[in-house]
């Protein structure tokens, strides 16, 4: 039988890098064995499902790049089917009308609390005719006893008793059919073989699997996979940074590192961390995600994020860089040709954002100078070679790597000083900071007037402060 599994997000929100790896994990079980993936919105909460949270998830998936066979399907287009089959489960007295009050069901909650007995409901409409014309909800005839046992394929076996599970509303008072109703009825229409999901729900499994036997089905195989932690060991929440799938996009982050960083979360191929899409296919087995919920470490993110900035092709992250350099005010059109830029600053970046900041100085001259680097490089010292470089720069024929190059030898050697003490002033010069990718090529891009311009700036602040000193 082929596989077929399915991701179930909830709209009532962004996509969660929880829902993300969970998403990833569904997907990369249906690609391993050729198989199909479906997307399913779980619409049915009416009060907080919106479209922009559908958007945003439909939007994170398409970045992520985790391409769906089938939907997205949408809940709340289902009601019929799903009251068809909770009509079925009437007739055949597998489920029943129950009108119990809000103060009855209230009080029998506080007795079983006092006692300290795990809520639930006692089956008191079980016999009861309740006529369909009042006010009621349907429960689900669960069985009273046996125990339900689940083959978990990331948790193993996991047994439920029947006597611990009550019965279940799958219809509310206003028609509605609830959660674990509907994602029977859907996983069971859609051919899902294989339901992939976060181990919260790992408690709606064995009412799942008894709704799922009643109707006469053999119920898929579970794979329920643990949540993701922050640093300090707590539940991964906004308070440890960013969970929205797309905040990472806004901070830099390439997909395929994020996705190489959600499979290692929980799953791991002898001591490889770094797996191309096609390797995930090929390396990624259900069975082997751990258990133990994993810590998100954003070092480790940011490291995977440049070793794939770095190995990227320069067109495509030229492309993906151009709207952080607009977020900066930089319209990256007025300067020198992006992908160059890209060239020169890709071994240098470990975020999109980082790339954009640190290349500012490309496309308009720098705010000022970082107080550090100036006082260590724009001082008294400096100014002869700053002068002599200038005076060459002028003149230059071609504005090319190799003269510019040459042009900072030939100063160092007359005035007889290593290459640094002419480069690095220099540098400080043209880019206001220490850091810059090699200096031929900066000067190279940043280009000849703006250079000039800048070194003269220099040369006024090293004049400034020689006088300073002076009084
Ligand atoms: N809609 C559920 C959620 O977002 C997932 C249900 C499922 O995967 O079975 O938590």
């Amino acid at each position: 039988m082929s596989i077929k599994t399915r991701f179930a997000p909830s709209p009532t929100g962004y996509l969660h890098v929880g829902g993300a790896r969970t998403a990833l994990f569904s997907w990369l079980h249906a690609r391993k064995h050729g198989g199909k993936y479906v997307l399913r919105i779980e619409d049915t909460d009416l009060q907080r499902s919106t479209a922009e949270s559908i958007n945003a998830i439909l939007e994170a998936m398409t970045w992520l790049g985790l391409d769906y066979d089938e939907g997205p399907f949408y809940q709340t287009s289902r009601f019929d089917r799903y009251n068809e089959v909770i009509d079925e489960l009437l007739q055949q007295n597998l489920a029943y009308r129950c009108n119990c009050s809000r103060e009855r069901l209230e009080a029998l909650r506080e007795g079983q609390m006092q006692r300290k007995q795990k809520p639930r409901y006692d089956g008191h409409c079980r016999n009861q005719s309740v006529d369909a014309g009042e006010p009621h909800v349907i429960r689900f005839r669960n069985p009273p006893e046996g125990s339900v046992v689940i083959d978990d394929q990331v948790r193993g076996k996991i047994v439920f008793q029947n006597d611990e599970l009550d019965d279940l509303i799958i219809r509310r008072t206003d028609g509605s059919p609830t959660y674990n109703l509907t994602v029977v009825v859907d996983d069971l229409d859609m051919g899902i073989t294989d339901v992939i999901r976060g181990d919260d729900h790992v408690n709606n499994t064995p009412r799942q699997v008894n709704i799922l036997k009643a109707l006469g089905k053999e119920p898929p195989r579970y794979a329920h996979v643990p949540m993701i932690l922050g640093d300090d060991g707590s539940r991964l929440s906004k308070r440890h940074g960013a969970v929205n799938v797309m905040e990472y996009r806004n901070q830099g982050i390439l997909p395929e590192a994020l996705l190489n960083y959600l499979v290692r979360l929980g799953w791991s191929h002898g001591d490889e961390e770094l797996f191309t899409l096609d390797q995930m296919v090929e390396y990624f087995d259900i069975r082997d995600v751990n258990k133990a919920a994993s810590a998100f470490n954003t070092e480790k993110l940011l490291w995977i994020n440049q070793h794939y900035i770095k190995n990227a092709d320069p067109a495509r992250i030229a492309r993906l860089l151009s709207p952080h350099l607009g977020d900066l005010g930089i319209d990256p059109a007025t300067g020198p040709d992006l992908v160059e830029v890209v060239r020169e600053q890709q071994e240098r970046a470990r975020t999109l954002v980082e790339m954009a900041e640190i290349s500012t100085f490309f496309y308009q001259d720098y705010e000022d100078f970082e107080v550090k680097a100036a006082r260590k490089h724009l001082k008294l010292v400096a100014r002869e070679p700053l002068q002599q470089v200038r005076e060459r720069l002028a003149v230059l024929d071609d504005w090319e790597a190799d003269k510019l190059h040459q042009v900072v030898i030939d100063v160092a050697t007359r005035l007889d000083l290593n290459m640094g003490k002419v480069a690095q002033p220099l540098r400080v010069a043209v880019v206001g900071r220490a850091a810059s990718p090699g200096i031929d090529a900066t000067l190279k891009l940043v280009g000849r007037s703006a250079c000039l311009r800048r070194i003269d700036r220099a040369l006024v602040y090293i004049n400034n402060r020689a006088n300073e000193n002076a009084t």
